[in-house]
């Protein structure tokens, strides 16, 4: 019988020398990734992410062309206020996070979820999930469910294990084409109606955190922020991990 501490040790040494023969692997070029890293993304593909950094709309997060000045709220914002408090996105839907974010969703390649969420982890994105008293996954409509197999918002919100997670509150009562190469308008209209607060007494009061995984034009969640404020919400804030960078 070894001791707690001798057993521990000969773990940690039997893991040491896995590692050294079968090195963890980065998930988006195949090198290998340092052993102080995250997650299994190497210093070359970290070093392409692109954060999403100020100069940025305070409100809808849109993330300004002309890098240059401070957050300022932006055309939109200041003549037609979102349904939303705040919108805000870990990282900038290009290079890495792109391949993520559709390799995820769209291929089911499950790995890339811890990479997902642990950007979403980071400071500005996590404030967001600690001022909320609910988190909202965007539902996705059931044939949709059945076809993909899972709700990619709902396993990013297990980014935030203390946050309390509600998938019955919001319904998504429609189904809709996907959003993917309509214009804004049509992407309004695509998801108008499309959503139904199903249960009013659990958003009620609350400050509401909708999580996704990208934001384009915002339609959807200004849909559901619509829809969950008139539900009687306190406020309603967005959270995803990436965004398209110029609407
Ligand atoms: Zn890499
Ligand atoms: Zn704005």
């Amino acid at each position: 019988m070894f001791s707690n501490t001798a057993a521990s040790w000969i773990k940690q040494f039997s893991l040491r020398v896995l590692d050294f023969f079968l090195p963890r692997l980065c998930l988006f070029c195949g090198g290998v990734v340092a052993e102080s890293a995250a997650v299994a993304v190497c210093a070359d593909c970290e070093g392409a992410i692109e954060w999403v950094e100020s100069p940025v709309c305070p409100c809808c997060g849109l993330i300004f062309p002309v890098r240059e000045g401070e957050d300022r709220l932006c055309g939109t914002c200041r003549t037609e206020p979102p349904p939303f408090a705040r919108a805000r996105a870990a990282v900038v839907y290009e290079g890495p996070a792109a391949k993520a974010v559709t390799r995820f969703k769209f291929g089911r390649q499950m790995a890339y979820l811890p990479v997902m969420q642990h950007w979403l982890q980071t400071p500005r994105c996590a404030e967001l999930a600690a001022d909320a008293d609910l988190l909202i996954p965007v539902p996705l409509h059931p044939k949709r469910l059945r076809r993909r197999g899972f709700n990619q918002a709902l396993l990013l919100a297990g980014a935030f294990p203390e946050a309390q997670v509600s998938l019955e509150a919001l319904d998504r009562v429609r189904h809709t084409p996907p959003q993917v190469g309509l214009n804004p308008k049509e992407r309004r209209d695509n998801v108008h109606k499309a959503f139904a607060a199903a249960r009013p007494e659990e958003v009620q009061e609350k400050k509401v955190l909708l999580v996704d995984d990208l934001y384009t034009t915002g339609a959807t969640v200004r849909e559901c922020a619509r829809v969950l404020r008139r539900a009687g919400a306190a406020q309603v804030e967005v959270l995803t991990v990436a965004r398209v960078k110029h609407e």
